[in-house]
């Protein structure tokens, strides 16, 4: 039975290099994070080849099962998994938070093991026999970034297992431990070599993105990276799966009962302290009830308390890294000095450690201030005020990232007449930043393209070959 000291030790256990962790909320050591170099990363690159073919020769059943094992660990070792997320990335136990995050890790583990995917008879007419099946890639190389690390790792782990590929991860620089750990408890079920944390700056990282021995990238993080993978995998012509930022917007349209709405509102745009890629960053309200609506966002938002993750009162955290408390801090000074109306927050609490920002809640601000154009990632939400559905419809599709969007309406023709008209991957209704294991996920426009969960998540991780005779 691991500990949460006993495990923190086993993935801080290194000879070589390391990188001291700091906890965002208090400033204290959380532990030393190995920076493993190019020989390490070649070395778990040539041991997921050799460890590959006979994981894809197991079949589906026996890896599902393993998969199943796998999610037992993982709920066997929660609570020490947790406590590692909330001192490295910030975020509190408690709320959509690092409990959550781990409940999501066994969750998608299940659903990966659990889904079916049959070949499919594409014709069969007597004349002609062609049958569609999805076969291992390979290797697969998976970066993450620092905002959901176990969560957005076990997205890329769990199909591309299924599928019968070996993995080699590359986590954030900002949050190792968490993804380091999560591997060793995922490795308690599975065969050597199939799965391996490469921890390393980004240098030695970006090694993955153009090894001929790779055969597709799962990424997630911000556009820019993107782009650079793209171009680092072009030589090797890897399948990529990218999903980038976003600014996700909502529109409210005036028949919502304000109060009813409040809390779904909040949590859509402030969970995980808004550190979140299909968070909601863009708030379009009507001009009949923009008014109530920024009157209970804030009596909403004012009774949640923010502090240090480990207290079990805290529903949110302190920004995971001071370049992203930097750019919250900054948005929201634009926001100001361009006379926007702060209804909440909107000045950096100086008074005690850690990255906090306070809640903010922006209203009366120009559609074209940075806090509206700009991905602020963190807690801090412009309120914009829109008098018709062109208008909010052409406000909400004005940027060149989509990937979540969300209507509210107590009328859901009208909320899904508006859902189809908006830019993004998904359009959620009354509701925003709802994944679900079962639903594919991806960007619209530059937030990527590719999609993850379900069938077509797992078809993402195969390569499609014909049988055809
Ligand atoms: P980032 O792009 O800076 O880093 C993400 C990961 O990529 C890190 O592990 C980093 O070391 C690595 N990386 C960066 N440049 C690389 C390169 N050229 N080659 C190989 N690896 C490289 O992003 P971040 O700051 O960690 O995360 C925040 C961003 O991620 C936000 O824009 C957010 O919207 C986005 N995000 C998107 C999703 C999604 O599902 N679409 C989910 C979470 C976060």
């Amino acid at each position: 039975m691991k500990t949460y000291e006993s495990l923190l030790d086993e993935v801080t256990a290194f000879s070589g290099q390391t990188r001291t962790i700091l906890d965002p909320a208090t400033g204290a050591i959380v532990g030393e994070a190995p920076i493993h170099d190019l020989e390490y990363l070649e070395q778990a690159v040539a041991d997921a080849q050799a460890a590959q073919p006979a994981w894809a020769a197991m079949g589906h059943d026996a890896r599902s099962a393993a998969l199943l094992k796998a999610a037992d660990a993982v709920e066997r070792s929660a609570e020490e998994l947790a406590r590692i997320l909330s001192r490295e990335q910030g975020k509190p136990l408690n709320g959509p938070n690092a409990r959550f995050e781990v409940g999501a890790c066994a969750a998608w583990l299940r659903a990966a093991a659990t889904i079916r995917l049959e070949p499919e008879m594409i014709v069969d007419d007597g004349e002609t026999r062609a049958e569609l099946h999805y076969r291992p890639i390979g290797v697969v190389g998976a970066i993450g970034p620092w905002n959901w690390p176990m969560m957005i790792a076990i997205w890329q782990i769990a199909p591309a297992l299924r599928m019968g590929n070996a993995v080699v991860v590359k986590p954030s620089g900002n949050t190792p431990l968490s993804v380091l750990a999560l591997a060793k408890v995922l490795n308690e079920e599975l065969p050597e070599g199939i799965l391996s944390v490469v921890s390393c700056g980004r240098e030695v990282g970006a090694r993955l993105t153009d090894h001929p021995a790779i055969g597709k990238i799962m990424f997630t993080g911000s556009t820019a990276a993107g782009r650079a993978i793209i171009k680092s995998s072009a030589d090797t012509v890897k399948r990529l799966t990218l999903e980038l930022g976003g600014n996700d917007a909502g529109i409210v349209l005036p028949d919502v009962d304000p109060k009813a709405i409040a809390q779904d509102l909040f949590w859509g745009a402030f969970i995980n302290t808004g550190q979140t890629c299909a968070a909601l960053k863009r708030l379009y309200v009507h001009e009949d009830i923009y008014d109530a609506v920024c009157t209970e966002l804030t009596t909403v938002a004012k009774a949640m308390p923010m502090g240090n993750g480990l207290d079990e009162n805290n529903v949110l955290g302190p920004l995971q890294n001071k370049a992203q408390y930097d750019v919250v801090a900054s948005l929201v000074q634009a926001a100001k000095d361009s006379g926007a109306r702060v209804l909440l927050g909107g000045n950096p609490d100086t008074t005690r450690p850690g990255y906090f920002y306070p809640t903010t809640l922006v209203a009366d601000i120009d559609n074209n201030n940075p806090l509206v154009t700009d991905e602020q990632f963190g807690p801090a939400l412009p309120i914009i005020r829109y008098r018709t559905i062109d208008e909010a419809v052409e406000k909400a599709n004005g940027l060149d990232v989509g990937l979540g969007a969300s209507v509210w309406s107590s009328n859901l023709d009208a909320a899904r007449e508006v859902a189809g008209r908006i830019q993004a991957g998904t359009v959620w209704i009354n509701k925003h930043g709802a994944v679900d294991p079962r639903i594919p996920f991806g960007g619209a426009k530059q937030s990527g393209y590719g999609l993850e969960f379900g069938v077509e998540g797992l078809k993402a991780l195969g390569v499609p070959q014909v049988i055809n005779g």
